[in-house]
């Protein structure tokens, strides 16, 4: 599905962020009202922010219409998360039709937004043919809403979740929508396999093969430290824990071979400000 790379929004320059709000900012003025955050990376001089429906879609009006003022007064580029609970892999008719009505709310939020990229969890492996259905009823949402095409299925942490490189691969080349890669999660999943830059070397080089090189020029992603067991993830680590993988020094320098401007969202245990102000100084170094 050639037509929809022209669509996909294109960005100059690499975008450094956080996923959602970190505890940082309510030790700030600003306190418990999140209103303010697109100010507050701003004044950190980052211009990125993934904004979480984790828990569904909501968010009042007068917030809604400050954050949008404020994202194209500052050219930040937003990302949506959506919701956990949406379940695309499902075999229950109930399940798939309550999943695509929550994806269409957060479409509509992206389309309020002007949003082009809304990160989307594939869901679990519960039936064989996950990732068939998963396609099936993606393919379906993207006939029905214009935004759609704007959704960027993740890689995922757990083996019992849809969503290694290879299902999201899959998912995009049937699809014709892009990836979006979770580097700890693929560190989780495969069991520590982030260790080198040429680890980072093999995935980017994996997705161009397959995806082309348009498709990753503009990557979206997820960085941060994380702690795993033999069924994946575990827990994400904060950005000061030295010893910690997957490790940006090793994912820059590829960053740089392959000439990409990717948007970089940092989900640091509670410390994404950090990891997202340690990532755009590791690059400008280089
Ligand atoms: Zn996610």
């Amino acid at each position: 599905m050639k037509s929809l790379e022209s669509e996909f929004m294109n960005i100059d320059g690499i975008y450094f962020g956080t996923s959602g709000v970190p505890d940082n900012y309510f030790k700030t003025k600003y306190k418990k009202d999140r209103k303010n955050i697109v100010d507050w990376l701003h004044d950190l001089n980052l211009n990125a922010y993934e904004h979480l429906y984790t828990y569904g879609v909501r968010g009042s009006e007068e917030k809604n219409e400050y954050i949008k003022r404020k994202v194209n007064e500052y050219n930040i580029m937003l990302s949506l998360h959506s919701p956990y609970y949406i379940v695309l892999t499902s075999d229950k008719k109930e399940t798939i039709e309550n999943s695509q009505k929550e994806l269409l709310k957060t479409l509509d939020s992206a389309k309020y937004f002007n949003c082009k990229r809304i990160v989307l969890h594939p869901g679990f492996t519960n039936n064989k043919d996950a990732l068939k259905s998963f396609i099936k009823n993606l393919k379906e949402t993207i006939a029905i809403h214009e935004y759609a095409k704007y959704i960027v299925p993740e890689t995922m942490g757990k083996k019992s979740q849809l969503g290694s490189l290879d299902d999201i691969i899959e998912i995009c080349r049937e699809t014709g929508i892009k990836p979006c890669i979770d580097f700890g999660h693929l560190h989780a999943r495969d069991q520590g396999c982030l260790n080198n830059e040429n680890d980072f070397k093999n995935i980017i080089e994996k997705l161009e093969n397959s995806l082309g090189k348009a498709s990753i020029k503009n990557l979206h992603c997820h960085f941060y430290p994380v702690a795993y067991t033999d069924k994946g993830e575990k827990v994400h680590r904060a950005a000061m824990e030295e010893d910690a993988f997957p490790k940006f020094i090793h994912f820059a320098p590829i960053i740089k071979e392959f000439n990409l401007e990717p948007v970089l969202i940092s989900e640091s245990h509670n410390s994404q400000d950090i990891g997202a102000l340690q990532m755009k100084d590791i690059l400008s170094k280089l």
